[in-house]
């Protein structure tokens, strides 16, 4: 195919290209460019109905076309996609994308598409080898290559990885991880009905509530600078610019509770009295102050008890009421809520994402009962906000994927046979960021990631690999992911727990599953903030479903608990 004019800056380093946008639309539609360090959407041009505009841009960027403010289409920038038609009508599976496929092996393929989760399957193509094509579909569409009745390779469009390369390597769809018994917060990757959507507008009312033994004496605006801080743009980067979360201080007061605070020391332990306190906070507000219809979350922080008695455990923590149980106010429902405690005053941004996270499904990845040296965060250490909350910088790339913040075709589900791959940092939009390697269960995954920075600590960037397993039957707090050791082993305190947890360039680990099965990981290389990896697995077994070990401690107590602490 022919490539397009392509321009090299002159440090040789990006290079641009002439893109051509043609609008088929009845309708005028806004180009967006997404910024790939902020994440922010820049506006890059706004077509007429039937309108066409060449446009000079970065090769991997992301773009997006809008009509209001609804997306219509996604377009991933590369040397191949010269065209981008915005096709007239709307789409049924999502927004539009067009994708290029290149067909690397010997052999012809037939590409099927299936539209959405439950269209019929129809055949597209053959695309002969050493062949490519381009190909529109919406992004809510399972693409296929077959050869003979084998599948070989799997695709659903993505504009952050805009090209489809069928290689010699099978590569199915990543499997819906089965969660046995375990229907609280856990690791599928399916969302449930009850969680808040992590994607798009999220818009959270923030209150203040005070008591006649402990009344606020700090000024809201800076709680609230205290308790948000960061987050609005932790969740915007983290999301690459998927998730835009705010948080509104319609009543910036301290409202006075009923009773004393010590009559509130049971919420961090009782569901029922958690709910209560929640309902009569937010009743403190009148109809025509909050419109709780307005909001998906209602925060709520407490006056900062002291840390004596009778006080220590009073409002201590900030605990999430999770399941979307409704709470009834003077104007709408809220389903998702979290109370804020002693804790988020000094902890920062960290409690509020961690206890958001629970709200968008995530479970706690630090042990509730600690382990034989009497450790809690051992599971993940600091590679987590779910597991430590006072170190911690992300969520792990498993978390961003579970949270719609990655696109399936951005994780390479391998199962057997050798795979080499460039895995691009999980701080860009663009490219692939897992393998994702089967397990003998059918709840449960291995996943290769690049470890991501640990703060702007130079000698935490760009380090290796992170391993580690996912299990959707384990219960929250029980150990739902698995960090493998397969570092020094040397901690450094002032960085988190297992900080040194990752597979260097040069080095490889070996994955040993229990059914006898070894998978190698091997770091070839690091190029920037990619690493060039090589997998080779022996595994061929059929994964089976597992029975959840109880917990010897609170038996299954914590997979029913409706309610999920902050540490
Ligand atoms: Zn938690």
């Amino acid at each position: 195919m022919a490539q397009g004019t392509v321009h090299v800056d002159e440090n040789g380093a990006v290079p641009e290209i002439d893109i051509s946008i043609i609008n088929e639309k009845s309708v005028a539609v806004t180009i967006f460019r997404l910024d790939p360090n902020t994440f922010k959407e820049e506006l890059v041009a706004e077509l007429g109905p039937g309108e066409e505009r060449k446009l000079i841009l970065w090769v991997t960027d992301c773009l997006l076309a809008k009509v209001g403010a609804e997306v219509v289409g996604e377009f991933g920038v590369c040397e191949d996609l010269l065209e981008w038609r915005l096709p007239n009508g709307d789409p049924e599976n999502g927004f539009h994308c067009r994708f290029v496929v290149e067909n690397h092996r010997t052999e012809s393929v037939e590409l099927f598409c299936t539209a959405g989760e439950d269209g019929e399957t129809l055949l597209i193509q053959v695309l002969d080898p050493g062949a490519q094509t381009v190909l529109d579909s919406f992004s809510g569409d399972y693409w296929e290559a077959m050869i003979d009745d084998r599948l070989v390779s799997a695709y659903q469009p993505s504009a952050r990885l805009p090209v489809w390369e069928i290689d010699n390597v099978v590569c199915d769809f990543v499997p819906k991880l089965d969660p046995i018994h375990n229907e609280n917060l856990n690791e599928t990757s399916e969302p449930r009905r009850i969680d808040q959507p992590a994607v798009g507008a999220v818009k959270a009312v923030m209150v203040f509530v005070d008591f006649s033994d402990v009344p606020g004496t700090a000024s809201p605006v800076e709680v609230r600078q205290c308790v948000v801080s960061e987050s609005p743009e932790w969740f915007r980067r983290e999301s690459y610019g998927r998730l835009r979360f705010s948080v509104d201080t319609p009543v910036l007061e301290w409202r006075r509770m009923p009773h004393a605070a010590t009559a509130y020391e049971k919420i961090g332990s009782d569901g029922a009295e958690h709910a209560s306190y929640i309902t009569t906070a937010l009743q403190l507000f009148t109809a025509e102050e909050i419109d709780f219809e307005q909001y998906q979350i209602a925060y709520i922080v407490a006056a900062e008890t002291p840390n004596d008695p009778p006080y220590i455990g009073v409002l201590a923590l900030s605990p999430t009421l999770s399941a979307g149980i409704p709470i009834v106010t003077n104007h709408g429902v809220v389903h998702h809520a979290v109370t804020f405690g002693r804790d988020s005053y000094h902890r920062g941004f960290r409690v509020l994402v961690h206890e958001t996270g629970h709200l968008f499904g995530l479970p706690d990845l630090y042990r509730f009962h600690p382990d034989p040296t009497g450790e809690w965060l051992t599971p993940a250490g600091v590679w987590d906000i779910m597991c430590d909350l006072d170190h911690s910088w992300h969520f792990i790339g498993w978390h961003k994927y579970k949270l719609g913040w990655l696109d399936e075709s951005q994780l390479i589900y391998f199962s057997s046979g050798e795979l080499s791959v460039r895995l691009t940092t999980l701080e860009s939009a663009q490219g692939i960021k897992m393998i994702v390697l089967p397990s003998e269960h059918s709840s449960q995954l291995y996943i290769v990631e690049i470890a991501q920075p640990l703060g702007d600590d130079e000698p935490f960037r760009d380090k290796g690999l992170l391993i580690y397993a996912v299990d959707a039957s384990v219960a929250t707090g029980h150990e739902p992911v698995s960090v493998l050791r397969c570092g020094s082993g040397s901690e450094e305190s002032t960085v988190g727990l297992r900080c040194n947890d990752f597979v260097a360039p040069g080095e490889s680990h070996i994955v040993r599953l229990p059914s006898g099965d070894r998978v190698e990981v091997f770091n070839r290389e690091r190029h920037g903030a990619d690493f060039e990896v090589t997998v080779v697995s022996t595994s061929a077994a059929e994964p089976s479903a597992k029975e959840p070990t109880p917990c010897g401690i609170c038996q299954d107590a914590a997979a029913h608990s409706i309610w999920v602490r902050a540490t």
